[in-house]
């Protein structure tokens, strides 16, 4: 081995996203919406107005400003990041010093853990119970116990599609002396009262992460935010490179902003797809005896056992990407003849898969 990588590096397992080419993709959570003609334009004409000898406001105020406006929030609480995969690498590598505890409430989202090693933090993983419920005053006494320095988790949560009341997490951040990061990625497909956002200026230890990769459909500028109230916010501004979210970004991502009513009918959409989902699911799942779980998100998870992968690989043969975690297949909600195609060669893999016993 490489003397001169750190045993930190070498001991991760490497994270290595499908770059892959299918018809139909439904792995990554992703909208499936390209923007209308109307929102098309107000993109590229934001995109011609760049100023590409320059670099980018390292603010990103005109961004921040749109964002905040949306959520009725103040936009110097807001940090914008590279995607909110950054913000998870910034914020670790603010708040966390080498053998600082993290705790993870697992299955959640991989790339915390993932951060918090490179961080040089031990990573506490907490077993949420079998059917993805969590006892958070359980938690709060583990976190005073371990003396974790951070807690972070997704609500609604990716893999689970699970989302925690906001009463319950209010409660948890107030019960626990130690920074609570919760991840909003998937909120606005969530219809219960469940997000903690509204709370951000009046808590010493909170910080929101939101992403523009979900609902708004554009995952592939790269772009999330963080809020908290002024003094995170400002802590995680200093380690943040200057320049972190490029100059195209900001233009295109505030003109997608300006299109709220848009972005709107397409979560409507997404959120009745996975309506959609989700029932075809529950009529298999009685069929054929796996279990699925009921979702706050724009996907769904089921529990199929040792016939996951071959499923998996019915699909796949049909240019078709859903998501295999070991036992279990997450599927995300598509545009309606998306997921109806996705329905139908689920249906068929089912009957091809369980009949050859
Ligand atoms: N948080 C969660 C819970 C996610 O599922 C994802 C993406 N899969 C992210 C954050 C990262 O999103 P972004 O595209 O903003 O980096």
């Amino acid at each position: 081995m490489n003397k001169y990588i750190p045993e930190k590096v070498a001991k991760l397992d490497e994270y290595i996203p499908d770059n892959g080419k299918y018809d139909i993709r439904v792995d990554a959570n992703e909208s499936p919406f390209l923007p209308s003609e109307k929102m098309k334009k107000d993109m590229e004409k934001a995109f011609s107005g760049v100023a590409f000898n320059r670099y980018p406001d390292s603010e990103a105020s005109l961004l921040k400003e749109a964002y905040a406006k949306i959520y009725g929030i103040e936009s110097d609480c807001v940090v914008a990041g590279n995607g909110s995969d950054e913000l998870i690498s910034v914020i670790t590598a603010t708040f966390l010093s080498p053998g600082d505890k993290v705790l993870v409430v697992l299955p959640d989202f991989s790339m915390y853990e993932f951060y918090a090693k490179i961080s040089g933090a031990d990573v506490v993983r907490y077993e949420k119970h079998s059917d993805f419920s969590v006892d958070f005053d359980d938690i709060s006494r583990v976190v005073a116990e371990e003396g974790i320095k951070l807690v972070i988790f997704s609500n609604p949560c990716n893999p689970t599609g699970r989302a925690y009341d906001k009463e319950t997490i209010d409660k948890f951040i107030d019960s626990v002396d130690t920074l609570v990061v919760v991840d909003e990625a998937y909120m606005e497909f969530c219809t219960k009262d469940a997000s903690v956002l509204s709370e951000y200026s009046g808590r010493e230890n909170l910080i929101v992460l939101k992403t523009l990769s979900k609902a708004y459909g554009l995952a592939a500028m790269r772009c999330g935010f963080a809020i908290g109230n002024r003094e995170l916010i400002t802590a995680i501004k200093k380690v943040k490179s200057p320049y972190n979210v490029n100059s195209a970004t900001q233009a295109v991502a505030t003109a997608v902003l300006g299109h709220v009513d848009e972005i709107k009918n397409n979560t409507a959409v997404m959120i009745a797809e996975r309506i959609k989902v989700e029932t075809k699911l529950r009529e298999l799942a009685e069929k054929y005896s796996f279990k699925v779980y009921p979702s706050d998100t724009n996907f769904v998870l089921a529990h199929i056992g040792d016939k996951s992968k071959a499923i998996y690989s019915y699909l796949i043969e049909r240019s078709v990407k859903i998501r295999l975690m070991g036992e279990f297949l997450r599927i995300a909600a598509s545009y309606s003849e998306e997921t109806d195609r996705v329905l139908d060669l689920l249906e068929e893999a089912f009957a091809s898969v369980f009949s050859v016993r």
